[in-house]
């Protein structure tokens, strides 16, 4: 198993470094910029401090707690316990203090890592958050969903829980929030035990369908929902409307709404998954033209970090140099003027014209019962759509030739043969797994309808 994740990581990195080249005309240099990118900065100013260390601490409306505006998303952690330990050490040796699993992360392992090495430092030195994560229709009973919240205080050796979400509410519709909160009262249990003070914020994690959102808040004034976790960056703030059909909103649209009714935002996917770090390289030159020493994910961060109703941003930091660059962001956040908004508003419109798969590469789909890589085989065709190279039947039929052989090349290269895109079967097991609502069968076909000969 050690084995498959570093190839996993061997293969996104070389997606990664396959990155991209299309043309961007409408991007003007900046120099000098000096407007606040918020209205409400005369708020972030009251909002943020910082410590001893130099990171930007927010702090929690009710509670008054000073939460790091990094956090730390322990989903894809290293399997080695040594190396966790070395990223979490540093992690709070620089000031991060919010610290965000799952009992689904990491094939049921990831909160018992986490409790392992966060066991290890005073219980005040972190805040830890958990979920709920009974997504899976045999969880939804009270009792087999009170085990799993009562597991989690066992795995994370803990008394109380600090922030503690239903996890992934909005898949499924209101049938799955009715089936897995309400109608077991499991969402009454769980305010009792807020009340009771072994969760010490509660909230939920966003994804689907948004009259879910809507019906969450509209009940406000009976849950009080402490905080709220949405999907949020420079390119879902406009087009993050994965299904149409279901009505999801974009991440503008959540943002404000909790704003207005002072629940701050715990934010996931701040850099889409890895695409906002890996951009095209006419983007990688526009943004380098603007601020040199800076990475694109670090343009991503900073965005993110500049919304004052945000209480603390996750990254999933798997490495030593990305916490390194995450916590220099974060030391203190530099917020985004508007000229730099408007910069990123414009890539974002560039990006949205580019047929990528929206994939975070969350993998809350695996594994497919068929062996199919879904994450790899989005990855894939997402790089080759960035570069501008995937083979189209549009083009001349020389170059439709030679397209068509380089992708198919690249493609058998970068994935085994059990993994391939042909394997799908169309059971449909991983559609109600994916918290990005993607027809994935649906683009396995069209995968394997590119790599045909027209
Ligand atoms: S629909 Fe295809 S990709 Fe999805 S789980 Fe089934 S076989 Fe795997
Ligand atoms: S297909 Fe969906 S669940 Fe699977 S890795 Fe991509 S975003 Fe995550």
């Amino acid at each position: 198993m050690a084995k498959k994740e570093s190839h996993d990581i061997n293969r996104r990195q070389f997606l990664i470094g396959s990155a991209s080249a299309f043309s961007l005309m409408a991007f003007r240099p900046l120099h000098s910029v000096a407007t606040p990118f918020s209205a409400a900065d005369a708020q972030q100013e009251t909002q943020t401090t910082t410590g001893g260390t130099g990171m930007t601490y927010r702090t929690q409306n009710g509670s008054g707690e000073k939460i790091s505006l990094l956090g730390f998303g322990m989903m894809r952690l290293p399997r080695e316990q040594e190396q966790v330990d070395r990223l979490v050490d540093y992690a709070i040796e620089h000031g991060i203090n919010y610290f965000d699993t799952a009992p689904i992360y990491g094939q049921g392992r990831n909160e018992g890592v986490t409790g392992r090495t966060l066991s290890r430092f005073p219980r005040e030195k972190f805040y830890v958050a958990t979920k709920m994560s009974n997504q899976n229709r045999d969880l939804w009973s009270f009792e087999r969903s009170k085990e799993m919240y009562e597991n989690s205080f066992r795995q994370l050796r803990v008394d109380h829980i600090d922030y503690y979400l239903l996890h992934s509410v909005g898949s499924g519709g209101m049938d799955a929030l009715r089936g897995r909160f309400l109608d077991n009262g499991l969402l009454d249990f769980l305010l009792k035990e807020r009340e009771a003070g072994r969760i010490r914020h509660l909230g939920f994690s966003y994804h689907g369908d948004v009259k879910v959102f809507d019906w969450l808040l509209d009940h406000n004034d009976t849950y009080h929902w402490d905080f709220v976790q949405i999907q949020m960056n420079y390119f879902d703030w406009k087009y993050a409307v994965r299904n149409r059909r279901r009505g999801d909103a974009n991440a503008e649209y959540l943002y404000k709404r909790l704003a207005k009714l002072g629940i701050q935002c715990v934010i996931m996917e701040p850099i889409r998954g890895g695409s906002l770090a890996n951009v095209a390289d006419d983007i990688r030159q526009q943004l380098r033209h603007s601020r040199p020493d800076d990475s694109p994910a670090r343009w991503g961060f900073r965005w993110v970090g500049s919304h004052p109703n945000v209480l603390t941003t996750l990254s999933g930091m798997n490495r030593m140099e990305h916490i390194e660059e995450n916590v220099a962001t974060f030391s203190p956040l530099e917020p985004c003027t508007k000229v730099e908004e408007a910069l990123l508003a414009r890539v974002a419109d560039k990006m949205a014209g580019i047929p990528t798969i929206g994939c975070t590469t969350c993998a809350y789909c695996m594994p497919c019962p068929y062996g199919v890589d879904i994450p790899g085989n989005f990855a894939f065709y997402n790089a080759a759509a960035t570069k501008g190279t995937l083979p189209s039947s549009d083009a001349p039929a020389a170059e439709y030739k030679k397209r068509l052989k380089e992708y198919t090349t690249a493609y058998e290269e970068t994935i085994p043969k059990k993994e391939r895109a042909n394997r799908c079967q169309d059971c449909g097991e991983c559609l109600k797994k994916c918290p990005q609502q993607l027809l994935i069968p649906t683009h396995m076909k069209r995968l394997v309808e590119l790599t045909k000969k027209k």
